[in-house]
């Protein structure tokens, strides 16, 4: 007899799930949420919102989520100064949800995605999940360097010449944004892959920091995703949107599940998206504590990488995995994310950041062993 090993989709067979840890510890710093609470202005809101909508969830929710896409593209428009329509927004129930709708378009069996890491992990997941042959592209020729090369991303996307590109800028897990010239290169170097840049903490990023929604006009293979989950301190309420042009958003309609954004998700994100001031009220103290996290890992002797982002990819440890076990062992949960010697820690509030060095500094001391 066949086992379902056996059954199962050749390319499922001995995967494993993502599975960042859910543990219950004092300083959760491993997956990029905000550590703010919803403010209470807009919890009223949306309780008074989900109220109205709770006596109408017999019907179906509006499919093509009109007023929400409304909402989207006022905010980017606002915050980018660059004009943009409800027809060029597409959401889903997270960008994670927005990316795999993407490659079930336009990648699949046969196609070839490209990505250069490391970068965020769930792009080769997603691509691989749906089929799509995964091209590990290299950032620099000298791997300790996390800055894309502007020429050998040229080189690369002609050599593989693939169906789908991503970019992501600030970068998941190295922090620092992208150089925008990039990804006009990589667009350029290329007439037919779709260009991704996954601008998931773009409003965390330092002053000057053009956002690729600025290249939209005259770029229809051009597409930027964004998401609700970071600087809106918004992760469980899943809602991740993208910027592109209206004939592309058309096209992820095919594959998107009928009615996929309930009404109640609706709803609630319309919400926050009435009070975007007081949703993202906490980024810029969160920039802050970011920024003390970096000096107080340089003050410790640790290599911290420069942040466009609410998180610090720390470098400097002689066994990663080790430490990361013996800040677990002090309630400070972080992200091992496989760079040898290297960790990620999320900015949290002044207190969690305050606790995380205290512990960075007794398990680098060798309290601990
Ligand atoms: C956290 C993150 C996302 C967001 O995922 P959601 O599904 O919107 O919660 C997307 N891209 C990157 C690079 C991320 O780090």
């Amino acid at each position: 007899m066949k086992s379902l090993q056996d059954l199962v989709r050749p390319e499922l067979r001995g995967q494993t799930p993502y599975g960042a840890p859910q543990l219950d510890v004092p300083v959760a710093v491993n997956t990029n949420e905000s550590s703010y609470a919803v403010p209470q202005e807009v919890v009223d809101q949306i309780t008074r919102d989900v109220t109205k909508v709770a006596a109408s969830l017999n019907r179906y929710p509006d499919r093509e989520f009109g007023r929400l896409r409304g909402l989207l593209a006022a905010y980017l428009q606002r915050t980018t100064g660059e004009p943009v329509t409800a027809e060029q927004i597409w959401a889903a129930n997270g960008s994670n949800e927005v990316l795999q709708h993407i490659v079930q378009a336009f990648g699949g069996a046969g196609r070839t995605a490209l990505g250069f890491t490391p970068s965020y992990s769930m792009h080769p997941l997603i691509s691989g999940r749906n089929g799509t042959t995964w091209v590990d592209g290299l950032r620099d020729a000298d791997p300790t360097r996390f800055d894309i090369d502007g020429d050998l991303a040229v080189e690369q996307t002609k050599r593989h010449d693939p169906e789908v590109i991503f970019l992501c800028s600030p970068n998941n897990p190295t922090g620092t944004a992208l150089d925008i010239d990039v990804v006009r290169r990589v667009y350029d170097a290329t007439d037919r892959a779709i260009v991704v840049v996954d601008e998931a903490y773009t409003e965390f990023a330092r002053p000057g920091t053009p956002s690729a929604v600025t290249l939209l006009p005259g770029r229809e293979r051009l597409v930027v995703s964004r998401t609700m989950s970071k600087a809106f301190a918004f992760a469980g309420a899943r809602l991740g949107y993208l910027a592109a042009a209206p004939e592309f958003t058309d096209l992820l309609r095919l594959v998107r599940l009928p009615y996929h954004l309930s009404s109640v998700t609706q709803a609630v994100a319309c919400a926050a998206l009435e009070h975007t001031s007081t949703m993202l009220a906490m980024v810029e103290q969160i920039k802050t504590t970011r920024d003390e996290l970096v000096a107080g890992c340089t003050e410790l002797g640790l290599q911290p990488v420069p942040s466009d982002a609410n998180f610090v990819l720390v470098g400097g440890f002689d066994d990663a995995t080790a430490t990361w076990q013996a800040l677990l062992d002090r309630g400070v949960l972080v992200r091992d994310v496989g760079i040898p010697h290297h960790l990620r820690i999320t900015a949290g509030t002044p207190a969690e950041n305050h606790a995380v060095l205290q512990a960075l500094s007794a398990v680098t001391r060798g309290d601990d062993r």
